[in-house]
C-alpha cells in the first residue's frame, strides 16, 4: 500500500545482443522494473573489449538521459534498481558493483539478500581481500566471482553457491558474455526471454514484454546460464534436495500484476485471494474498495465472489512518493492525505469494505481507515488479503525487525482496535497456500516463522555494515 508499509527489493535486468548496441533496451527493461526499488540505479555495458558504466541515486528516468545512455556502449549490458535491504542508500552501494581478479573484470547486479556475510568475509579475508568499498552484501557477491576457482563460469558460480546462503538472483557482466545466476531455493523470481536475435535476462516477465522480448523459460532454482556469442550454456549445481522456495509475497504485492511467477499471472493469483478471503470472512457491506494499486485485484475478487459492488473509492496521486522534494512540517500533518484522496460522495452513508494486500508495520492503516470515516462511510471492514506477517524476512524483503511488525505479539482484535476499524479478518495460511497453489514451492516465512532454510539471527539492514566496520578497524 505504501513504501512505509513494505519495501521492494531490486530489479535486474541483462541483455544479449550478437551486434547492436543494447543499452536503450535495458533503460527501458529496467524502467518497467522501477516498482522494485526506487533508491538508485545503473546500466554496466560492454562492447566486448571495454566496459562502460553509470548508476546514481534517484528514479531510472532521474539517473539516466540520452546522452548518458548514448555513451553506455557495447551489445551487452546489465542494470539494476535498488531499494537498501542491506547497507545504506548511498552512492557507494549503488549497483551494478564492479570487481576484478583472478577472473578479470566483472560487473554485477544483484536482488536478495545473503544470511551469511560473515562466512563470506571471512573466506574473502583467507584469499587475501579484506577491504570493501561498500555496506552492501552483493559487492561481496562480486568480489566472490571475480576471485572464484574454477576453470569456466559454471565452475566458478557452482563453488559460490556451495559458500552462499540466501537468497540471490543475479546478473553479471563480464567482457564478452552475460551470466545469469538463481539461487538453488529461487527465492527471487529471475526470467529469460528472447529478445530480437539475441536474449534477455530480467527479474520479471513484465521486463520483457515492454521491449518487445518474448519469454522463454524462468531460470531454475540453482541454475547457472553464461550467453556467450549468442549461444546459451547452462548449468545447475547439485542440490541436496528438490526443495524450491519462491517468495509468497511477490504474488503479494512485490511482483507487477501483469508479470507470471511459477507459470501464474500475479494479477489472477490476487483476484483468487480476495475470491478466497471472502468466502473466508464475509460481511454485509454496500462497497467493495481496494487500496491502490497492488489490492485492487484482491478487492475485485473479493466484489465478485461477494456480489457486493466493487468501486474505486480512493484515488492515488501515484507519482507523490517518487519525489526528492521533502514535505514540510504542515504536509508531513497530512499522512496519507498527500499521497491518497477518497470520492467522499460515492462512500458517504455506506458500509465499506477496504481491502489491503497485507498489513507489515501497520504505520499507514489507521490513517487510510480514518480516511474513509472522514469521507462519511457508515462502517469500514477490513479484510487483508495476505496472513497477518508475524514474523522478519530474511530474503530481501524490507518487513523491518519483528518488534516493528504489528502483527507479531498482537491477536487480532488488538489490531482492530489500534487501526479503528469496524472489523478486521486475514486470509488463512490454507487460503493463501489455496491461492498460489502451494505445494511445498514457496517461501511463506514471514507469516508461519517456518523458513526454507534455518535463520538465527533478527535482520538488520545495517549488520553488514557494523561487521565491516569491525573488519575494517
Ligand atoms: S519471509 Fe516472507 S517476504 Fe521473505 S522471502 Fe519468505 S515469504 Fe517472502
Amino acid at each position: 500500500m505504501s513504501r512505509k508499509k513494505l519495501s521492494e527489493k531490486c530489479g535486474i535486468v541483462g541483455i544479449y545482443h550478437p551486434s547492436h548496441s543494447v543499452a536503450s533496451s535495458t533503460f527501458f527493461s529496467l524502467f518497467s522494473l522501477q516498482h522494485r526499488g526506487q533508491e538508485s540505479a545503473g546500466i554496466a555495458s560492454s562492447d566486448e573489449k571495454n566496459f562502460f558504466i553509470y548508476k546514481n541515486t534517484g528514479l531510472i528516468n532521474q539517473v539516466f538521459d540520452d546522452k548518458i545512455i548514448g555513451d553506455l556502449r557495447g551489445n551487452i549490458a546489465i542494470g539494476h534498481t535498488r531499494y537498501s535491504t542491506t547497507g545504506r542508500n548511498n552512492l557507494d552501494n549503488t549497483q551494478p558493483f564492479k570487481a576484478s581478479g583472478q577472473n578479470g573484470e566483472i560487473f554485477l547486479g544483484h536482488n536478495g539478500n545473503i544470511i551469511n556475510s560473515e562466512d563470506l568475509i571471512d573466506l574473502l579475508s583467507s584469499w587475501g581481500i579484506s577491504s570493501f568499498d561498500t555496506t552492501s552484501d552483493s559487492e561481496l557477491l562480486t568480489l566472490l566471482y571475480a576471485n572464484a576457482p574454477g576453470r569456466s563460469w559454471s565452475e566458478r558460480s557452482e563453488f559460490v553457491m556451495s559458500k552462499t546462503k540466501g537468497a540471490y538472483s543475479l546478473v553479471i557482466l563480464t567482457q564478452n558474455s552475460l551470466i545469469a545466476v538463481r539461487d538453488p531455493l529461487g527465492i527471487r523470481p529471475l526470467v529469460l526471454g528472447k529478445y530480437r536475435e539475441g536474449y534477455v535476462i530480467a527479474s520479471e516477465t513484465c521486463a520483457l514484454d515492454h521491449i518487445g522480448a518474448s519469454f522463454i523459460r524462468e531460470i531454475d532454482p540453482g541454475e547457472t546460464l553464461e550467453i556467450k556469442n549468442n549461444k546459451l550454456n547452462s548449468s545447475s549445481i547439485r542440490r541436496k534436495s528438490n526443495k524450491v522456495a519462491l517468495c509468497s509475497f511477490e504474488h503479494i504485492y512485490l511482483s507487477r500484476p501483469d508479470s507470471i511467477l511459477d507459470g501464474k499471472l500475479t494479477y489472477s493469483v490476487r483476484m483468487k485471494m480476495g475470491e478466497t478471503l471472502a468466502i473466508e470472512h464475509p460481511v454485509a457491506a454496500d462497497l467493495v474498495i481496494g487500496i491502490p494499486d497492488s489490492a485492487i485485484a484482491s478487492a475485485e475478487g473479493y466484489a465478485n465472489k461477494s456480489k457486493i459492488p466493487f468501486v474505486q473509492g480512493i484515488v492515488k496521486n501515484r507519482y507523490v512518493g517518487r519525489t526528492f522534494i521533502s514535505p514540510d512540517q504542515k504536509l508531513r500533518d497530512l499522512g496519507v492525505k498527500i499521497k491518497f484522496n477518497t470520492l467522499n460522495s460515492i462512500i458517504k452513508d455506506k458500509k465499506v469494505v477496504i481491502v489491503d494486500d497485507s498489513i507489515v508495520r501497520g504505520t499507514t492503516t489507521p490513517e487510510v481507515i480514518r480516511m474513509i470515516k472522514d469521507a462519511g462511510a457508515l462502517e469500514v471492514h477490513m479484510r487483508v488479503a495476505s496472513p497477518p506477517v508475524i514474523s522478519t524476512c530474511h530474503f530481501g524483503v524490507d518487513t523491518g525487525s519483528s518488534y516493528e511488525l504489528i502483527a507479531a505479539n498482537r491477536r487480532i482484535f488488538e489490531i482492530k482496535r489500534l487501526i479503528g476499524a469496524d472489523s478486521l479478518e486475514y486470509l488463512s495460511i490454507d487460503g493463501l497456500k489455496e491461492s498460489i497453489d502451494y505445494q511445498e514451492n514457496y517461501c511463506i516465512g514471514c507469516f508461519t516463522k517456518e523458513y526454507p532454510i534455518p535463520v538465527q539471527m533478527e535482520m538488520d539492514k545495517l549488520k553488514l555494515e557494523s561487521i565491516q566496520k569491525r573488519e575494517n578497524a
